[in-house]
């Protein structure tokens, strides 16, 4: 008969990629495309920006203008939305994947101080803060601060670039003087990097970051994140979160069947200084550091970890296997794909140009035509905005009710008037009938009109349509 060994060790974990590394490439992903988004734009429209100082919003390569910002609502229930639907499904994972607070510490700290400058000796041990009572790890320290604070000034550009492009940015910034709101911005925005970063650290997650309040009301059984397994590993803390055991033997000695080796390498790597046997807490980051740590120790024995990526479902319960696809994720999703669809649609009908129509208060005027005819006057003042990049001429029809077609008629502006971009143009706008359109002798006639306003040169795209009223006097003062 031949006998089965288990593998252990360096056989055990072959093949084995730590999710830090996953994690570091997807930082890296993250990291282009933040950098990268504000420089996407195809004919002078980007692909995510709100300019403040030009009052507009970019998205999907089309502008729109404050006025239209009615799909800022829609933008913002996407995001929330989506986050609240990520931590139902994936517990904090937005925090130890993709929240530039984890990343910049990472960074900061795995990075910069432990693998350049070597003030720190693992980076499987967080713990360990740096010795500076040693004069060479103040001037690390020195060093380590002014690499970060350059790293925080790209940080804080590559921010302000979603306000304020690249192509203003670097401009603006080569006359201070006449920017201090952008350069003022810079500077506040730095120095909160390298207190937060350096100084604050996690405590930003743990103390401040309202996120993790949130969270905890969001989860359910089948939520995703880091768990001990007490049902293998024996529980470290009783039912008061009190720690009951320290050392291996203590533990066998009440629970012979318990795997946790109490090395504590979970709680040394833990960024948030927290030990993941006392069940789920706000600090968790959902980093996943503890579960490499677990798995590395673990591994050498030939066993699983006994820290997963894991819901309490299916690791505590032991209920089966956990529900991706439960009703409350289908909501959220059918949430998202419905709101995104309505987003698609309002961003579709987007009109190029804006078009504010006001009647004058003198209702009409009447007078008479050098032929002898009786001319009825309407005025209005049209707000025209051409919210494209390019100069049009712009011109309008008068759409009046069935039986009065071409029986009102534009008197002035007699031709096409050009308007810049960007620039709302007022024009005085008087329309005109010289034909007898209602004969009621008891009161004035309120007619509705139509007025398509137009780009002469573009009027297959840039049209708009807007209601408007054209009244006729009662007969008698025709007469
Ligand atoms: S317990 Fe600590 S190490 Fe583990 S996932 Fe949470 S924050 Fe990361
Ligand atoms: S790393 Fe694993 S074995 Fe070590 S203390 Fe944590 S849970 Fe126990």
């Amino acid at each position: 008969m031949s006998e089965t060994t288990t593998p252990q060790g360096k056989e055990y974990l072959a093949g084995w990629t730590p999710w830090r590394i996953k994690r570091y490439w997807f930082y890296g992903l993250v990291t282009v495309l933040s950098l990268v988004i504000p420089w996407i734009q195809v004919d002078g429209n980007h692909l995510f920006l709100l300019s403040f100082d030009k009052l507009k919003l970019h998205l999907m390569f089309v502008q729109f203008d404050m006025q239209e910002l009615y799909l800022m609502p829609f933008l913002l229930m996407i995001l929330f939305i989506g986050v609240f639907g990520i931590t139902v499904l994936g517990g904090r994972v937005f925090c130890g994947w993709m929240c530039p607070q984890t990343i910049f510490r990472v960074v900061y700290r795995d990075l910069i101080e432990t693998k350049l400058l070597g003030l720190r000796k693992r980076i499987k041990n967080k713990q360990q803060e740096p010795d500076y009572s040693k004069a060479e790890n103040k001037l690390k320290r020195v060093v380590a601060l002014l690499l970060w604070t350059g790293l925080a000034f790209i940080a804080a550009a590559d921010l302000m670039w979603y306000f304020v492009p690249p192509e203003d940015f670097f401009a603006y910034i080569q006359n201070p003087a006449e920017h201090p709101v952008l350069i003022g911005s810079i500077l506040v925005i730095v120095g909160f990097l390298v207190y937060d970063v350096i100084f604050l650290k996690e405590n930003f997650c743990v103390y401040v970051c309202p996120y993790s309040r949130i969270q905890s009301v969001l989860y359910d059984e089948d939520t995703v994140m880091a768990i001990y397994n007490p049902n293998r590993g024996g529980d470290i803390y009783n039912e008061n979160k009190e720690k009951v055991f320290t050392k291996q033997n203590d533990l066998l000695s009440v629970n012979p069947s318990a795997e946790c080796t109490t090395c504590e390498s979970c709680v040394t790597v833990c960024p948030t200084h927290i030990d993941i046997r006392k069940g789920l807490q706000l600090e968790c980051i959902n980093c996943l550091e503890c579960v490499d740590a677990c798995t590395e120790v673990m591994g050498k024995l030939g066993k699983p970890t006994l820290v997963e990526w894991s819901s309490e479902k299916e690791t505590l319960f032991r209920k089966g296997k956990t529900d991706y696809f439960r009703p409350k994720i289908l909501g959220y999703i059918a949430v998202l794909v419905i709101v995104s669809i309505v987003l698609a649609m309002m961003g579709s009908k987007k009109e190029y140009m804006l078009l504010n129509i006001n009647k004058e208060n003198r209702l009409y005027s009447i007078n008479q035509t050098e032929e002898g005819k009786t001319r009825v006057d309407n005025a209005y003042t049209f707000l025209l905005q051409n919210t494209l990049n390019e100069d049009h001429e712009y011109y309008f029809d008068v759409i009046a009710p069935a039986g009065m077609e071409g029986k009102i008629k534009i008197d002035q502006p007699a031709k096409p008037f050009k308007v810049k971009p960007g620039i709302v143009k007022k024009k005085v706008v008087v329309l005109y009938t010289e034909e007898m359109l209602v004969n009621d002798d008891r009161k004035d006639t309120v007619i509705p009109i139509t007025i398509r306003a137009y780009a002469v040169d573009a009027k297959d795209k840039v049209i708009v349509d807007r209601q408007s009223t054209f009244t006729f006097p009662r007969a008698d003062l025709l007469k």
